[in-house]
C-alpha cells in the first residue's frame, strides 16, 4: 500500500478533524474528493491504481491510499472506525454495497452513501442506513427539468 503525503505538506498526520473516506477516485470520486477538500474537510481517498489520483488536482489537500478497498486491511489502514462519511463510488455496484455494508455494519461509520448503477437495486439498501445514488434517476430527473422547466413551479 502507498500513502502519499498531503500536495501541500500540511497535515502530515491523518487529519483530526472529521473525515471523509472515499473510494474510487474515478471521476466522480475525484471531483467530490477535491470539492470536500476546498471547502476544508478532511478527505481519505483510496484506489487501487496509483495513476487515478493523477485526476486530483494539485491544491486537494487529503490523503491519497494505494489498494483495494475490499480489504478489511485497507479500512484499517485509513482509520475507517474515525470516519464521518464513507463514500463508495467504483465502477462496481457489487463491490459499492460491500464496503458500504462493512462501513455500516462494522466500523459503524455514520453516514454512507454508496453509487449504484442499476437503479433497480437502490431502494432495497435504504433501510440498512445506507443512502445510494443512482447516476440514471439523477439524470432521467435532471432531463425531465429541461424538457419541462414548467413542472418545477407546480
Ligand atoms: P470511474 O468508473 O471513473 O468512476 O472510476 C472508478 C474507480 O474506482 C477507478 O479509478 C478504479 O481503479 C477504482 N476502484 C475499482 N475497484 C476498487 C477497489 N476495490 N478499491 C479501490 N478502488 C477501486
Amino acid at each position: 500500500m502507498h500513502v502519499r503525503a498531503p500536495a501541500k505538506g500540511r497535515n502530515a498526520a491523518r487529519p483530526v478533524k472529521a473525515f471523509t473516506v472515499v473510494v474510487g477516485c474515478g471521476r466522480l470520486g475525484a471531483h467530490i474528493a477535491s470539492s470536500l477538500s476546498e471547502s476544508g474537510e478532511g478527505v481519505v481517498i483510496i484506489d487501487v491504481s496509483r495513476e487515478a489520483f493523477l485526476k486530483l488536482p494539485p491544491s486537494f489537500d487529503g490523503m491519497t491510499m494505494t489498494g483495494d478497498a475490499a480489504e478489511l486491511s485497507i479500512l484499517e489502514e485509513a482509520d475507517l472506525a474515525s470516519a464521518s462519511a464513507l463514500i463508495a463510488v467504483t465502477e462496481r455496484d457489487n463491490t459499492n454495497i460491500m464496503i458500504a455494508q462493512i462501513a455500516r455494519e462494522l466500523y459503524k461509520v455514520p453516514r454512507v452513501i454508496a453509487r449504484l448503477y442499476d437503479p433497480d437495486r437502490q431502494c432495497v439498501y435504504q433501510e440498512f442506513g445506507i443512502g445510494t445514488i443512482s447516476p440514471v434517476l439523477l439524470s432521467t430527473k435532471e432531463i425531465e427539468h429541461i424538457l419541462h422547466p414548467e413542472a418545477l413551479n407546480i
